[in-house]
């Protein structure tokens, strides 16, 4: 297992849900976390519970990418950053008008889900490719992408959300081999349905949560951030765990 006592991590959308989850594990292994979200007073909250430290951070914005690597490198060598930051803005192709989806709302998607973590992902691998080797091997650090189902499945109005995650699912394999000589993994778990805030309330929320009849696990339910990051540590410490997606969804198959 990779040893995380006295390094330091990143994780993106660390603010809440399956990022916090993730946070959470990572202090527990002996990491010092960089919370880097936009969500100042719950992402404070969770740094300060968990030993760690909060940054304003846009992951769109190369300038808050590099805040967040800066103050990472202060806590440590950076061998760990999940990038969970991420958000859906539902709207179908065209509306019950036949108006086109305006362009800025798709555009948005892709911006935070697929350029925002490449963007952070980039500025953490050239901090990491810096550090001193842990080993022998030349192991530097590992990269975890939360992608999502959505990449292999289609919903009604997530023609953005699918194609920012696809995006992310297409990009792992070509970034591991570009940071292989560094000494650097790079993973992507794709989640199903997990219980944390980002379905919001009301009939976008109710319509995933239908899906969860198709469930096969019993009983059927939907994850747990914690379950997630699980599968995000093991990216992290397995030293033989790369360029893979992991799809984590407990048997829920969605149309
Ligand atoms: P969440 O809404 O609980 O947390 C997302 C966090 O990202 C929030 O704290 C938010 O402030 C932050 N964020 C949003 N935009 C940001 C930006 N531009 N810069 C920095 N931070 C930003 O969501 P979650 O369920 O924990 O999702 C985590 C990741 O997993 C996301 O990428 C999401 O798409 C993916 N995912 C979640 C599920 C699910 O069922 N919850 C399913 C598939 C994929």
């Amino acid at each position: 297992r990779v040893n995380l006592q006295g390094s330091s991590s990143i994780v993106t959308g660390g603010a809440s849900g399956i990022g916090e989850a993730c946070a959470r594990q990572l202090a527990e292994a002996g990491s010092k976390v960089v919370i880097a979200d936009l969500n100042e007073e719950k992402g404070s909250q969770v740094a300060s519970e968990i030993g760690g430290v909060f940054v304003k951070c846009d992951v769109t914005k190369t300038e808050d990418a590099d805040a967040a690597v800066a103050a990472a490198t202060e806590l440590g060598p950076l061998r760990a950053c999940v990038n969970s930051a991420g958000l859906g803005a539902p709207g179908r192709t065209i509306n019950r008008d036949n108006e086109p989806l305006d362009l800025d709302k798709f555009s948005f998607v892709i911006k935070v889900n697929l350029i925002g973590t490449f963007n952070v992902l980039s500025r953490a691998a050239a901090a990491m490719a810096q550090t001193e080797a842990m080993d022998e091997d030349g192991s530097r650090g590992a990269i975890v992408n939360l992608a999502s189902c959505a990449a292999f499945d289609g919903q009604i109005g997530q023609a953005s959300y699918s194609a920012s995650k696809g995006g992310v699912v297409g990009m792992t394999l070509p970034i591991a081999r570009d940071l292989s000589v560094s000494g650097i993994r790079v993973n992507t778990v794709a989640p199903g349905l997990i219980d944390t805030p980002i379905y919001g309330e009301g009939e976008h929320a109710e319509a995933f949560k239908a899906h969860l009849g198709q469930s096969v696990l019993f009983p059927k339910r939907l994850g747990h951030g914690e379950e997630l990051a699980f599968a995000v540590m093991e990216c992290i410490t397995n030293p033989y765990m790369n360029a893979e997606v992991i799809r984590m969804d407990g048997g829920i198959r969605m149309p």
